[in-house]
């Protein structure tokens, strides 16, 4: 079949390369450059989402951890296992110790054989011995985990490559108009057909579905996130609860320096992502709260936002489904939402629709 996929983010990379994997002819569209939106601006994990647990996303997880696995099986020099710290507060905390130890047992379950090493729980002298900065008062210990870290742009370009050596075809800065379920597409301003067209533009899924006039089942809605960077290294990669919302804020490595995020901002759609002074000082806030030496905002390098696709589901932001809903409408797919990690397993899922 000829297929043409549209949107060069990891999504539209990995559903372009499955799709040549299978044999069909590909073209990939990107209205700018490969990876040069969400895919590039996220918290830099390979994950199953530790705080997806608490809304018994269990499905999604077991196959997060899963691709976990795959991405730092075939890409060793791009990604890395990553041990990270889960401090405890008696008191501060949104999520009690119970609740957390019952998260950690059932992520290394759902790991399985595939787990990256098994969670473990340090003393509060422990802690500060690894970690001297972090305020000792009312500190019950910390919990070890494992996840995967990576380089997200790179490791997309990686993908895109393996996707052109399976024989997609690239077409970047090519914007795609509108589409018809007929499988027309338009491009430059010609009509050109395809036997299926999948729309996988990301946070702008529905802004083409709109412009070609079309009416799909899902909606997308656009939340922001913002990451601080810094010269410095972390103290030690961290996950920290923020006290008053109880969200949970990254504290990670990243290159040579710390990345620390982030948040979640619902967005319209038409404005590029930037990153508030009220983001910056919430970040700045939760890291303050509980380590030192203090960061104080002449002390970020720079700073990098993007937008979450996520299936409009009517929940907060924070508790929006990190899910993704595939759609078909004749010859044309239609793809909300998905995660960097679970990149392939949507693709699989795609392809198997593009041939049914
Ligand atoms: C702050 C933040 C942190 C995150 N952290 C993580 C994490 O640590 N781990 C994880 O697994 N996931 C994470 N995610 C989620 C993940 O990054 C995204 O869900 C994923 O990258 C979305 O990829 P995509 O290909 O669907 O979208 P995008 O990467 O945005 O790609 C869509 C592409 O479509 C193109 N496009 C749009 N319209 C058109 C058109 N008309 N014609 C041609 N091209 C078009 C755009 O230019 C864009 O390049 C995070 C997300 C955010 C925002």
């Amino acid at each position: 079949m000829k297929v043409a996929v549209i949107g060069g983010g990891i999504n539209g990379i990995c559903c372009a390369w499955e799709l040549a994997r299978r044999g069909h002819e590909v073209d990939l569209y990107e209205r700018g450059e490969l990876m040069g939106e969400t895919s590039s601006a996220s918290s830099k994990l390979l994950h199953g989402g530790l705080r997806y647990l608490e809304y018994g996303e269990f499905r999604l997880v077991r196959e997060a951890l899963r691709e976990r696995h795959w991405w730092l099986q075939a890409a060793p020099e791009l990604t890395r296992s990553l041990r990270i710290l889960l401090p405890v507060y008696a008191g501060k905390d949104a999520r009690p110790r119970w609740q957390l130890r019952i998260g950690l047992i059932l992520y290394d379950l759902l790991a399985g054989r595939r787990r990256l090493g098994r969670h473990r729980w340090l003393s509060a002298r422990a802690v500060l011995e690894e970690v001297p900065g972090l305020d000792p008062e009312g500190l019950r210990g910390a919990f070890a985990y494992y996840d995967g870290q990576m380089d997200d742009h790179a490791l997309g370009l990686w993908a895109a490559r393996q996707a052109e050596s399976a024989g997609v075809s690239v077409h970047e800065q090519t914007e795609v108009e509108r589409v018809s379920t007929g499988g027309e597409l338009y491009v430059a301003g010609e009509t050109r057909l395809y036997d299926r067209v999948v729309n996988v533009a990301g946070p702008w899924v529905g802004e083409l579905m709109d412009a070609s006039e079309l009416q799909p089942r899902y909606r997308i809605r656009a939340v922001r996130g913002s990451h601080l960077l810094f010269d410095r290294p972390p103290p030690a990669p961290m996950l920290l609860q923020h006290p008053d919302d109880g969200r949970v804020v990254f504290v990670l490595p990243w290159q040579d320096g710390m990345l620390l995020g982030t948040t979640e901002v619902a967005q319209p759609i038409d404005q590029s992502p930037e990153c508030t002074d009220e983001e910056r000082d919430y970040l700045l806030e939760v890291y303050n709260r509980y380590l030192s030496p203090a960061l104080k905002p002449q002390d970020i390098s720079s700073h990098f936002s993007g937008l979450r696709p996520l299936p409009d589901d009517g929940r907060a932001p924070t508790q929006a489904s990190r899910e993704y809903e595939v759609e078909r409408l004749d010859r044309l797919i239609g793809v909300y939402g998905g995660k960097w990690t679970t990149a392939r397993a949507l693709a699989r899922q795609v392809a198997d629709m593009t041939e049914a």
